[in-house]
């Protein structure tokens, strides 16, 4: 089995969840296994440092910026491992001091994401990380928090993405999931 397969056959599927006609997918089992926590990190990792990337063109990632909240689970683990620092994206009021804010559109409403003034210095490479994308609206907003602060974004990395969405993702920069449902 590939570790691909492996970690599609751990992800859980709940459906009606949060709400009638929602098929949430559970990405906790993955962090209940050591082994399948240590395959997904690593399989980031090898993607990010040598899989997808030619040699010539590579960068060093400087900074992992990871997504409210399933984010900052992978984020520090992928930063640690890469040697880079780790920076939060947090829901609106949650992080002390200045911060830059970017809004985007919820099913029902806006939500504002902020970030830290200076967490990323001007001409760092970013990765952003979060579980899942489904219409791009969470990682889009994350996206324009690190442009606001001069970051230059290699790529959003997921565990999963919703497929059928993804004609409609409001981003620019390369965007790679492990698993597509
Ligand atoms: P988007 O902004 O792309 O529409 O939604 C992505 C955000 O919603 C992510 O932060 C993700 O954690 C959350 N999300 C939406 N649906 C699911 C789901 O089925 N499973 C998980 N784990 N997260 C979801």
């Amino acid at each position: 089995m590939s570790d691909i397969d492996f970690l599609q056959s751990i992800v859980t599927r709940y459906p009606d969840f949060p709400k009638p006609g929602i098929v949430f997918l559970d990405i906790f089992p993955i962090f209940r296994d050591p082994v399948a926590l240590e395959t997904l990190i690593t399989h980031f990792v090898y993607h990010i440092t040598s899989h997808t990337i030619p040699k010539s063109v590579r960068k060093k990632v400087d900074v992992v910026v990871g997504l409210d909240a399933r984010g900052f689970l992978i984020g520090p683990l992928i930063a640690l491992r890469l040697g880079a620092a780790f920076v939060p994206v947090r829901k609106k009021g949650k992080l002390p001091g200045p911060c830059k804010l970017a809004s985007y559109e919820k099913e029902y409403g806006i939500d504002t994401f902020e970030m830290q003034e200076g967490a990323i210095r001007h001409g760092q490479n970013v990765v952003i990380v979060d579980d899942l994308i489904a219409t791009g609206g969470s990682a889009s907003a994350a996206g324009s928090l690190v442009r606001m602060q001069g970051g230059n974004i290699l790529e959003y990395l997921f565990i999963v993405e919703v497929s059928a969405l993804r004609k409609n993702w409001p981003i620019e920069d390369p965007v790679y999931s492990i698993i597509q449902e």
